[in-house]
């Protein structure tokens, strides 16, 4: 198979490259190995209202399952309140979206399908079925590595990350119901990083995400206390589904996100950011970016990956080194809930402290 340029991994960054790319009527080739695009979820689903600005989802209200109004902080001590304005998306109908408007966009779409190995100098991949009975190789003039956080074949990788283990659980006594809210815990328990709990209709994406080695604090461990505390405050009943887990890269922009003609964007690039773990719109931006630089490069037969770098760098390195550095200054202070308190304002950007 020969395409103008391979993307893979149909996440929200590889999704969006793919669909500028078809945009620009450039021929591509997404690949997931993924049977279903989008599933399993394994995110806490809440996105900022900006998303908008970047993704139309007029047309596809399904991929938003409710409003959200804002952001709490609990650090024990004390709640604080910010304006918090999102949505709680359902992520595997959104993933669709992205992916399903790429295909419309004349994007060739690949599910089921690992890709393996990388032959530089034939300018290849190797891919293989998930079933594992069907191998082909794809040759492209550039490929977009939009694979995840856990970067594989031979790409740079990211140098820290947080695990984050999640369960949906349901909400039975109706404290959660019908709030406008998405709650952020800081505990002792869960070190170097923070519990969530984002209600859903009818149930609420509960889960922690703590850093590895810095912490040995079993992660199984973490979520169960924290599932123990939020039932005990009434927050959550018995009912739990669906238990996933992910990494989350922490430690900012990869240093290196582009070689010769292959490039990464999204999570791939360490996009996250360090301290909420946010990646979806940093993936969208990415990725789109990526593709329209890729396009360029093949219409004036000129590689511009090195502009694409550039830019990705004045948009997220400054921000994304900041965040990692406070991960790395304020977690180990905060071991109980009057040091999380203190030190909470510089860490977490919701407050002004933050940017002082
Ligand atoms: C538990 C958890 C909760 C989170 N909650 C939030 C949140 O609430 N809000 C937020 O903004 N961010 C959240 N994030 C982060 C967010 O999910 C990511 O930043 C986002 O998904 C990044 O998109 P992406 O396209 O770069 O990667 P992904 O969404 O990871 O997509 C990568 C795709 O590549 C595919 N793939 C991987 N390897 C291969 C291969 N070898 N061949 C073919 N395909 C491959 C995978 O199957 C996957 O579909 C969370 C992350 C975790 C783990």
């Amino acid at each position: 198979m020969k395409t103008e340029a391979v993307v893979i991994g149909a996440g929200p960054a590889g999704s969006s490259a793919a669909l500028a790319l078809s945009k620009s009527g450039i021929s591509n080739i997404l690949i997931d190995k993924r049977l279903a695009v989008g599933v399993p979820v394994q995110c806490a689903e809440f996105v900022g209202l900006n998303i908008s600005g970047y993704v139309d989802l007029s047309g596809v209200a399904s991929a938003i399952n409710r409003n959200i109004k804002f952001l709490d902080v609990d650090t024990g001590k004390n709640t604080y309140r910010f304006d918090g304005k999102g949505y709680m998306l359902n992520r595997d109908i959104f993933d669709r979206h992205l992916a399903e408007e790429a295909v419309a966009a004349g994007t060739k779409l690949i599910t089921g399908a690992r890709a393996y190995k990388i032959n530089r100098q034939k300018n290849s991949v190797d891919v293989l079925s998930v079933s594992g009975n069907i191998s082909f190789e794809i040759r492209y003039d550039y490929l977009l590595a939009a694979a995840g956080p856990k970067n594989v074949l031979g790409l740079p990788e990211n140098k820290t990350y947080a695990y984050a283990a999640q369960v949906k659980a349901r909400i039975e006594n109706g404290i959660l119901n019908g709030t406008e809210s998405v709650i952020c815990y800081f505990r002792p328990y869960i070190p170097f990083g923070y519990g969530w709990v984002f209600p859903k209709g009818g149930f609420a994406n509960v889960g922690v995400g703590i850093e590895k080695p810095a912490s040995n604090m079993p992660l199984s461990l973490s979520l169960s206390k924290f599932i123990e505390e939020i039932r005990g405050a009434g927050l959550i009943g018995t009912g739990i589904a669906e238990k996933t887990s992910g990494l989350i890269p922490v430690s900012g922009m990869n240093e290196k996100i582009t070689d010769g003609n292959i490039a990464l964007c999204g999570d791939a690039a360490g996009l996250t950011h360090p301290v909420t773990g946010a990646g979806i719109l940093s993936a969208v931006i990415s990725g789109s970016l990526l593709g329209g630089y890729i396009a360029e490069s093949i219409r004036t037969s000129k590689n511009l990956l090195a502009d694409y770098e550039e830019e990705l760098e004045s948009i997220f390195k400054k921000p994304l080194s900041a965040a990692s550095k406070k991960r790395a200054e304020l977690y180990p202070l905060m071991t109980c809930a009057e040091s999380i308190d203190e030190y909470i304002k510089r860490l977490w950007p919701s407050f002004a402290e933050y940017y002082a």
